[in-house]
């Protein structure tokens, strides 16, 4: 890990247990507040492999990566009570891959658009850092829309894994064909 990467000191953070913006881990990456609560409930998926771009990640990674980010992204609007979600993967600054997902609401910025119109003053000021009371409280907001969110997804897999199952049946099979 490249000692100078913010995202893998944060990283390195969590496993510390010394991550107060710590939410969740997934299987490739972790979910966390972000220190600046303007738009609240405005949460980050840090990918867990350093690498700078999507494309660097191995195929099923980047896809696993991208259903966990859409997965977050969902609980984080059901939680926060979203109109929209904004879903950005930036890396200007700190280039390890690590997802922005904005909960958005009607009028959250003068003129609709991208909440980085929003002056980084006011978006960054110290009166927007979320204190440690509410951070447990988005914190807590936040895990159960994920338990929820998750459970639906498993509950979905379940059934295509069935309907595989049945269908082999049907065709035939006794079992599944690892090699179909
Ligand atoms: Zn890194």
């Amino acid at each position: 890990m490249p000692k100078e990467c913010l995202i893998c000191q944060r990283i390195a953070a969590i496993k510390q247990h010394e991550n107060p913006y710590f939410v969740r881990e997934l299987a490739t990456g972790y979910v966390v507040l972000a220190d600046s609560q303007y738009f609240e409930g405005y949460t980050l998926f840090l990918g867990k492999q350093h690498v700078t771009e999507l494309h660097q990640l191995a195929p099923q990674t980047k896809i696993a990566f991208l259903e966990e980010m859409s997965l977050v992204a969902e609980a984080c609007g059901q939680a926060f009570h979203a109109d929209k979600m904004n879903i950005e993967l930036l890396g200007n600054g700190d280039a390890h891959v690590h997802w922005h997902l904005f909960p958005r609401h009607a009028g959250d910025t003068a003129k609709a658009g991208p909440v980085w119109w929003t002056p980084l003053e006011t978006m960054y000021g110290d009166d927007v850092a979320a204190d440690p009371v509410r951070l447990a409280r988005l914190k807590t907001t936040l895990n159960q829309a994920l338990d929820a969110v998750l459970l639906k997804r498993a509950g979905e897999l379940r059934a295509v894994h069935d309907l595989t199952l049945n269908n082999h049946a049907r065709a035939g099979h006794t079992r599944p064909q690892a090699t179909d």
